[in-house]
């Protein structure tokens, strides 16, 4: 090969380094680190009600206090403050006035799963199951013959809040939804993938015994409510006032020879969100703008409602920090910037036909940016200004980030959207950011450990800028 124009390849060439031929030594070892506590937060936080008391006990130990109505603050203060349980915002109070914006983190903590529909339990051929409504957008046959447990809340109506958890321990029994044997799928088989299995045949299995020497209907749904009557002190009607979910049972496990990457349920958006969490709570002393990190509900259908991007529950966090100190909310936002943090397909070369490879995301090449996501001709994006997008390409380039720029697959391949737009519609530059993942939204989800180390340094280095 000619090597003439060596140099000039050198200089002028953009390439997507694989992140392994640059990464220090440094760099590696706090990446293993980093691994071994995202892992252990995934397993503690399957729910976004997890993921908030979760969040809650790590900032606390990192001196971090909830906020309230009045309360003093100055530069070096760690707040939070929790919505419905199920959202968290926290920040740190910088040197600079709010009025010279703050630098905002934002993830979101639901996932796509198995909901429990309001009136769940029935018994047909004396086997007992729970009806569900999927949440988010799910390939409907991938949630079939998974061992799942069921996660979540019971409040009756005296304000009670019951927390139910089975299946996460090794000798908990498990709940599954059944499909049809292969011998008999002839007709299923030849439907299209999208129908092969509906909403409807999404039915827990969760018993098949029924109370001894009854004569009466429905005995096995009457064993399993006398179950969890002694368990729980709960009945039937309890269970129109609760959230309850279902996710698999699998605890996340390293993956590959060199265990280089990481299986597990939720990476949409645990990776993102525990990288902008656990950013904020290594901060140290204060830093120069007030760092925020938003950890919202709701994003996987749509971001809508109290716990959701779009609730007011962020501008009243936000408002009351700012009235501290004299300042607008308008004030701050126009001055804020932010960093949308949420997963992005890597490409996959057992189906390159839906990415261009040149302008996807890329196991193993650092954390991912999208100036703009959506679908259709970019419709549903927050296309962000190429000038935010330079100063967060120099930011991680002066601080060691590996980093790669990629859209969500082929221009009409399909696409989707972040809480992105709905920080750049409060006045706030904003540009998406994400780790890339293999089988977003199936049961287990695939990402590698140097893209979730970098998105958590990007965030870091983000906070921290002056
Ligand atoms: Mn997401
Ligand atoms: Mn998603």
């Amino acid at each position: 090969m000619s090597e003439k124009y060596e140099d000039l390849r050198k200089e002028l060439l953009y390439r997507n380094e694989n992140g392994y031929n640059v990464i220090s030594g440094e760099d590696r070892t706090e990446m293993e680190a980093y691994a071994k506590r995202y892992i252990a937060f995934l397993n503690a936080a399957k729910t976004e009600r997890e993921a908030v008391k979760e969040a809650v006990r790590q900032a606390q130990a990192a001196g971090f206090k909830p906020y309230t109505t009045g309360m003093a603050l100055k530069p070096g203060d760690r707040i939070y403050q929790t919505v419905c349980g199920k959202a968290i915002n926290l920040a740190v109070i910088g040197k600079k006035p709010l009025s010279e914006g703050t630098r905002i983190s934002a993830a979101h903590i639901d996932n796509p799963r198995l909901d429990l529909k309001p009136n769940p339990l029935y018994e047909e051929d004396q086997m007992a199951f729970f009806q569900t409504h999927y949440y988010g957008g799910i390939k409907k046959y991938q949630w079939t013959t998974v061992p799942m447990a069921i996660h979540g809340v019971v409040v009756k109506q005296d304000g009670t809040v019951v927390e139910i958890c089975v299946g996460e321990k090794d000798d908990d029994p498990v709940f599954i939804v059944t499909d049809l044997l292969i011998h008999l799928s002839e007709a299923q088989m030849k439907k299209p993938l999208a129908t092969g299995v509906t909403g409807e045949n999404l039915n827990v299995l969760v018993g098949s015994v029924p109370l001894p020497e009854d004569e009466g209907g429905d005995s096995v749904k009457l064993a399993v409510l006398k179950f969890l009557h002694e368990q729980y002190g709960i009945r039937e009607e309890d269970f129109l006032s609760a959230e309850l979910i279902m996710v698999p049972a699998a605890k996340a496990r390293e993956l590959g020879f060199d265990r280089s990457m990481i299986a597990a349920f939720g990476h949409d958006d645990r990776s993102c969100s525990f990288a902008a969490l656990d950013a904020m709570l290594a901060l140290e002393g204060t830093p120069e703008h007030t760092a925020v990190c938003c950890l919202t509900d709701k994003e996987e259908i749509g971001s809508m409602g109290i716990s959701g991007m779009q609730s007011e529950a962020f501008e009243y966090f936000i408002e009351r920090l700012c009235a501290a100190q004299g300042v607008t909310l308008r004030e701050c936002f126009a001055h804020s910037e932010c960093l949308s943090a949420d997963v992005t397909n890597a490409h996959d070369p057992t189906y390159p036909e839906v990415s261009d490879k040149a302008n996807n995301g890329h196991i193993n090449c650092g954390v991912c940016f999208a100036k703009y996501t959506g679908s259709r001709g970019k419709s549903g994006s927050s296309d962000a200004p190429a000038e935010f997008v330079a100063k967060i390409r120099r930011l991680c380039n002066e601080n060691g980030v590996v980093w790669q720029m990629g859209e969500l697959g082929k221009v009409d391949a399909g696409g989707g959207g972040t809480v992105a737009q709905f920080m750049a519609n409060r006045n706030i530059l904003t540009l998406d950011t994400g780790v890339p993942v293999l089988s977003m939204h199936a049961p287990i989800e695939v990402v590698s450990k140097l893209d979730c180390y970098m998105t958590r340094k990007a965030m870091k280095v983000f906070y921290e800028d002056r």
